[in-house]
């Protein structure tokens, strides 16, 4: 027993065994370690004891008492049902369970066991129904039992997998505790912990599971959500001193006439956002370490001719820029907008996508513009690179850096700019992007329309359909249908509710209008086609999935009418109502939904007075939490065990001990067997600090 460490497989541990083991598996826990670490969700508290006298309908309590009778009986309609019944020096009262016959075999007539549970009416008495039951050592009722798992106390509530119950766990984890308690090892170093009045290591895991009352379960609940926001944050810095020391970049030299030459020749002036994001940017390219930075920025807030700019300045420093977009009609787009912007320049704009492969390797190795999709990162472009744009990429660059980490033998790499339009709090994206530097566009240009925004209740749809009938028949002006989101990447069922609303649509509602279908499963021709048409102004109506095309630009489009609005996050149906309203024609944004719950509802009628994505993401932190918001996955967010993206204060306190620890002690991170080491590789998050 005592050569077992917290690192040998959990089967090793009294009473798991193989079996348990896989199940356990199903649940992440590998480790004896793993075991320690499942935190339960919440705790239902069977702390208050009462003698039987004293039972109210309807309270959750804790009995001690002694089984005078136990018996199985079949109902009327053929179900088995135990009842107990049992007693303490004030009274007696009758226990009932449904369908669990082993009781008979567990529970024993004339001892004495604790019984936690609700008290209800059963027919015209009051009765226990289904409680938790225990045998204890104590026998004083009023000193609840420090060795009481299951029954008076707050007991824990674990995430479950078939054939491991919460029940199950509570033993096991305790008999873990009892073996490996004191191996818990402190990996914050003390001023850390006393500054932020944290409990320890060892107390905190042991109160998680096993809380005597609600502050303690809040305490620990603290100390291991400030481990967890402290190890993200801490790994995210490394990650970023490790780009830094590793690779060099290509330090570009700006050139500040020409560039205003380039801004000069747009159509418009750069708002003061844009100027300021530029001389973050411009900065960065001076640098020898290689940039590496997330541009967030509204819909429409104007990322593109930012990057532009920066395009301009890496041609001139004699390197070709890749610019790489989603999908290929986004791909598409971009090619036209920079040929646009670079023809007057003599720049030569490429476009690589899978239906147009024009990687011209050998003919000339003058600097360019590559756009395409991200699959040209799997491409080795003849030119040199020194500056590559990622738009809107779902998980942020995460797998572009990975892959340009992985490919780059050579010391240098490009400059990176990843842009997106997903609002995420700056505290939040601080967590989570440790390893960028961060740049915001908060200023929309001037002269942009609000889009004017209303929920529609179910029972005004047909004159929504009316209205936007009269908008669009006959007239230049547009408008998109979009389907309800059903998953969160585009699976073969929401092609198929969008064609059925495609169907129900043309046929039914707008027999007399031209109608498209844009959705996931289409290849590439035709979606080009469809969208080719609806941007000639050919299809009056655009019924579309919502994954599709983030960044499509369709001037006349006017409405956006969202189907089941309640099942999406108020950021992504700013995305999606930013398709409109993109030039001086008043635009519309109609939100559809069912759903009568007044929550939902309130919660999607803030589109209608909120038009800044990133207030309207805060929202949502705060009402539905990050990973309702985002789609965690999607965005590459970190699964968080315990600690959440809501906690705004926690993740400020946790930023500045990271910030405190990297500038005061190093040693810490250097000695590789230090705990915190440990913990950050246990994390699967550190990249090991050469230093
Ligand atoms: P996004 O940030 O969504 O990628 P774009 O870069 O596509 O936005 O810009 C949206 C539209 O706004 C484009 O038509 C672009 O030419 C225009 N635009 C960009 N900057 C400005 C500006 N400062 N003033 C006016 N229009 C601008
Ligand atoms: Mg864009």
């Amino acid at each position: 027993m005592n050569t077992l460490s917290l690192a040998d497989a959990v089967e090793k541990l009294p009473y798991v065994g193989p079996a348990y083991a896989k199940r356990l598996n199903k649940l992440g826990i590998i480790t004896i370690e793993d075991l320690i670490f499942h935190f339960p969700f919440r705790y239902d508290d069977f702390s208050l004891i009462s003698s039987i006298n004293r039972i109210q309908p309807g309270e959750t309590l804790t009995i001690r008492a002694k089984i005078l009778e136990f018996r199985n009986e079949h109902t009327r309609n053929g179900k088995k049902i135990q009842k107990a019944v049992v007693a303490d020096n004030s009274g007696s009262t009758e226990i009932i369970w449904f369908n669990q016959p082993y009781l008979s075999k567990v529970l024993r007539v004339g001892e004495t066991y604790q019984f936690s549970g609700k008290a209800d009416w059963f027919g015209r008495k009051i009765v226990f129904v289904s409680p938790e039951y225990e045998k204890t050592l104590i026998s004083n009722i009023q000193s609840p039992t420090s060795d009481s798992l299951h029954t008076g106390r707050l007991v824990p509530v674990y995430p479950e997998t078939y054939g491991i119950s919460s029940k199950w766990l509570r033993s096991r984890i305790k008999a873990a505790l009892q073996i490996f308690g004191e191996k818990i090892e402190e990996f914050l170093p003390p001023e850390i912990v006393k500054k932020n009045n944290l409990l320890s290591e060892q107390e905190a895991i042991r109160l998680i599971h096993f809380p005597e009352n609600k502050s303690q379960a809040e305490l620990s609940r603290k100390r291991l959500s400030f481990d967890e926001l402290f190890l993200i944050q801490l790994a995210g810095r490394l990650r970023k001193k490790d780009w830094q020391k590793k690779f060099s970049g290509y330090q570009f030299k700006i050139f500040p006439a020409e560039t205003k030459k380039f801004v000069d020749s747009l159509p418009f002036k750069l708002t003061a956002a844009q100027e300021k994001v530029w001389s973050e940017i411009s900065a960065d390219l001076e640098r020898k370490e290689p940039m590496n930075r997330l541009l967030q920025g509204d819909v429409g807030s104007g990322k593109t001719v930012v990057a532009a700019i920066a395009i301009y300045n890496a041609f001139l420093n004699n390197f070709s820029s890749v610019f790489m977009a989603p999908t290929e009609i986004l791909a598409t787009q971009h090619y036209q907008t920079l040929t646009n912007f670079f023809s007057p320049f003599k720049i030569k704009v490429e476009l690589v996508t899978s239906s147009h492969r024009q990687l011209n390797p050998t003919e000339d190795k003058s600097p360019k513009i590559i756009v395409g999709t991200h699959a040209l990162l799997f491409k080795k472009p003849p030119e040199k690179v020194g500056f590559i744009v990622i738009d809107e990429q779902q998980r942020f660059g995460v797998e572009q850096r990975a892959q340009l980490l992985k490919e780059s033998s050579e010391e240098k790499i490009p400059h990176l700019l990843t842009m997106t339009a997903t609002p995420i709090p700056r505290t939040v994206a601080l967590t989570i992007f440790g390893d960028l530097d961060l740049s915001f566009l908060n200023e929309m240009p001037k002269g942009r329309l609000v889009v004017k925004t209303w929920v529609v209740p179910p029972f005004k749809r047909e004159d929504a359909y009316r209205w936007i009938r009269k908008l669009v028949k006959g007239t230049s002006q547009q408008a998109f249908i979009i389907c309800p989101l059903i998953e969160e990447s585009e699976t073969l069922a929401t092609s198929r509710a969008a064609k059925s609303e495609y169907q129900q649509l043309s046929e039914k509602i707008f027999p007399d209008l031209k109608l498209g279908l844009l959705h996931g499963r289409m290849n590439t021709t035709e979606k080009d086609q469809v969208i080719d048409d609806f941007r000639r102004g050919k299809l009056d109506i655009l019924v579309s999935t919502p994954v599709v095309e983030v960044g499509i630009d369709i001037p006349k489009a006017t409405i956006m009418m969202i189907e089941a609005a309640d099942r999406f996050g108020l950021a992504q149906l700013h995305q999606l109502r930013g398709r409109v309203g993109r030039n001086k024609i008043e635009s519309f944004c109609l939100l559809f939904t069912e759903n009568s719950d007044p929550k939902a509802i309130k919660r999607i009628k803030f589109m209608e007075s909120k038009n800044i994505g990133m207030e309207l993401a805060e929202i949502d932190l705060r009402l539905r939490g990050p990973g309702e918001i985002y789609g965690t996955k999607q965005h590459g967010f970190p699964d968080l065990k315990i600690a959440s993206f809501a906690d705004l204060d926690l993740i400020e306190q946790t930023r500045k001990a990271a910030d405190s620890l990297l500038a005061t002690d190093f040693s810490l991170l250097q000695n590789t067997n230090s705990p915190l080491n440990k913990k950050l590789k246990k994390y699967k998050i550190i990249q090991e600090i050469s230093n």
